[in-house]
């Protein structure tokens, strides 16, 4: 059999894959608390835990034939590099343009700035509209940036709006909807071909399969 290393990340990705896994008789056979590179239950299978940011790369650059990264950290890395066979439809969320309630919001004269961990897909996206935006790279906690002036605006990922509510603020544009991809390597694409696509096609219809299960899925 041909070997295949996956690469996920720790959190909402990696809870969410789980039974997927499972059900591919793919699931973790170690101690994933403590390895990183864990065995899975299908002896040619291994998995790698990585940041999430981090998926991307290893699947790039060979290190791992596949993984499942959020739609987010695709674009913010560009894809261009990568394949992405199928959307997961898990770890849903959406990415978003959230300001404090009273705060200043876009005018096309004022140069706001705006917290984000998402410094290319901020970019991108006020270059579309023609608005002049200063960007703040922050790694975590974007709510706080609005409350203590250092920014005006945040992109960040919302699920339900409770944290964004919670810290006074209010989504003021969605700028995409996310969930998590499968994506591939282009090279084990080719030298792989058969069990990746043999793989690819026992996660769609398992997808498939949970979307139209009464009550699951969109
Ligand atoms: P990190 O803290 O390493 O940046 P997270 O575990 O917060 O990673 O997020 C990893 C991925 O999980 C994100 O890139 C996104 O695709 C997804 N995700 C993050 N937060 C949410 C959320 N609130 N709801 C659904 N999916 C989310
Ligand atoms: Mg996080």
């Amino acid at each position: 059999m041909t070997a295949l290393t996956i690469a996920l990340s720790k959190g909402r990705i990696f809870d969410e894959t789980l039974p997927l896994l499972a059900a591919l008789g793919m699931d973790p056979a170690g101690d994933i608390d403590r390895l990183l590179r864990v065995p899975s239950r299908n002896k040619d299978v291994s998995l790698l835990i990585v940041r999430a940011s981090d998926v991307p790369t290893y699947v790039e650059y060979g290190a791992a034939d596949l993984g499942v990264v959020g739609k987010d950290v695709l674009m913010e890395h560009g894809g261009s590099a990568l394949y992405e066979p199928l959307d997961l439809g898990i770890a849903q969320c959406r990415l978003s343009v959230a300001a404090k309630k009273d705060g200043p919001r876009p005018d096309g004269v004022r140069r706001l700035r705006v917290a984000t961990k998402y410094p290319e897909i901020t970019r991108r996206h006020f270059a579309a509209k023609g608005e002049q935006v200063e960007i703040i790279k922050l790694y975590g906690s974007m709510e706080l940036a609005p409350l203590v002036g250092l920014a005006d605006l945040i992109v960040d990922l919302v699920a339900t709006g409770s944290t964004l509510k919670a810290n006074g603020l209010v989504e003021i544009e969605t700028i995409c909807q996310v969930t998590s991809r499968l994506v591939v390597n282009k090279a084990a694409m080719k030298m792989k071909n058969a069990a990746i696509q043999t793989l690819i096609a026992q996660i769609a219809e398992r997808v498939q399969a949970g979307k139209t299960r009464p009550g699951k899925g969109k």
